[in-house]
């Protein structure tokens, strides 16, 4: 069972400046995703992995592996940006369904370079998906992100989307601030239009203390207010949940950061990163060595707002 925290949230006043009125003390809406981003992500699946006791450790190798195979063929594609929506998201928003041109050779890029460094039943699945012709692979990419896959796509989801994770952050890691101006939305990404996975409260200089969403998809942050509930806007319901350290002393360290954050106006909850408690904290693996906090709190009755697109659910 999570105590909810003592420690009372502090409540961050400071509101979202236009980019116009950039000063110095300036908030940013939005943050262009980290240049290793997937490199540092593979650290941080390994480092999880090691802490994890049981089985599930597996699956936590098997996600570092692959994110190092992201930042090879990132670093080998030069994806160009295309034209930038107004009024809208920022980038093609990934729920429409439109498969980029880059992704069929980023995709075999992924596959080739997973190539003998997986357990056999992950081999026999990238054995069947290097199979798929060019049409086939984009057909498939079109049911995950309009997110009509079939049971028999199950095994290949995290293939997929982390291809498709290459080439959507590779356009946001090419926008300024500039160009992703504030909206009031708060949970779907302004550039791709996904829903975030969780959020971290940042560390670095003048943004100490500041909590930003993040993006599964295109791994950019967006400012939201600490105080709100970012799913319903209500500042009056929120509560945040957290394992009793000291009630549960054999908790991997993850847990000293992960919290669960609540509403009782929106029944939601939505996971949220205290990087002073551990600073490599990332809001997609760590949301993955932490799934006891998302059952403790699916039991008091809340359920989860965004989804982690390397968790498999049902597998
Ligand atoms: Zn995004
Ligand atoms: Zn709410």
């Amino acid at each position: 069972m999570p105590s909810e925290n003592n420690h009372k949230e502090r409540r961050m006043n400071t509101p979202v400046k236009p980019a116009i009125e950039k000063g110095l003390f300036h908030t940013p809406f939005w943050l262009v995703p980290e240049k290793d981003v997937f490199a540092a992500r593979a650290v941080r699946f390994q480092e999880l992995a090691q802490a994890e006791k049981s089985e599930w450790r597996l699956y936590l190798e098997l996600l570092a592996a692959l994110c190092n195979a992201q930042a090879v063929v990132a670093a080998r594609h030069d994806i160009a940006l295309p034209k930038l929506n107004t009024g809208e998201t920022v980038l093609p928003e990934a729920f429409q369904g439109n498969v980029p041109s880059e992704f069929f050779a980023v995709f075999t890029g992924l596959i080739a370079e997973m190539d003998g460094k997986t357990n056999h039943t992950a081999a026999a699945e990238l054995g069947r998906l290097k199979k798929l012709d060019r049409s086939e692979a984009e057909a498939l990419a079109q049911r995950v992100l309009t997110e009509n896959t079939a049971d028999t796509d199950r095994a290949a989801e995290i293939w997929v989307q982390a291809a498709l994770q290459i080439v959507w952050t590779a356009w946001a890691a090419q926008l300024g601030e500039d160009d992703v101006p504030p909206v009031e939305e708060r949970v779907l990404c302004p550039c791709c239009g996904t829903e975030a996975v969780g959020s971290v409260i940042l560390i670095r200089g003048d943004l100490a203390g500041f909590r930003y969403m993040h993006c599964p998809l295109c791994n950019s942050r967006w400012n939201a207010l600490r105080a709100k509930c970012p799913t319903c806007g209500d500042a009056g319901n929120v509560r945040i949940w957290q394992f009793d350290q000291k009630a549960t002393p054999d908790l991997a360290p993850a847990y000293t950061a992960a919290h669960a954050e609540s509403c009782k106006s929106c029944h939601s909850y939505r996971k949220l990163y205290r990087l002073d408690e551990q600073q490599y904290a990332d809001p997609v693996a760590d949301d993955l060595a932490t799934l006891g906090l998302d059952m403790a709190v699916g039991e008091e009755g809340f359920g989860r707002g965004g989804t982690n697109p390397f968790l498999l659910l049902g597998a």
